[in-house]
């Protein structure tokens, strides 16, 4: 089940499970879109892969057993263990590559 992180793992800006600004890789790696966009240029500094946006998960129940309420999202609050200049460097080396071809 997609883990719904509670923050940007770059700017630590809070992104609720309701935020339409939030974008995660395939490995759930969770960034607010301003840094998608400008810092990271659709490089996931973690796996190189690129973004989509973070599908919101129903808060009430439509099906049994299959809400917000019922799999809540994640309190872990994850940060980058990279700097700006590692991060730098690593997107200046694949943001030119589309994702699917990474
Ligand atoms: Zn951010
Ligand atoms: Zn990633």
């Amino acid at each position: 089940m997609l883990q719904l992180r509670p923050n940007c793992e770059w700017c630590d800006r809070d992104l609720a499970p309701d935020s339409v600004d939030a974008y995660i890789c395939s490995y759930e790696c969770t960034f607010c879109r301003d840094c998608v966009q400008t810092v990271l240029r659709n490089v996931c500094p973690n796996c190189g892969g690129g973004f989509e946006k973070r599908p919101v998960r129903p808060a009430r129940a439509h099906r049994p057993g299959v809400s917000l309420q019922d799999q809540p999202a994640s309190t872990a609050v994850v940060q980058s263990r990279f700097n700006a200049e590692q991060i730098a460097d690593f997107v200046a080396g694949l943001e030119a590559i589309e994702p699917q071809r990474r």
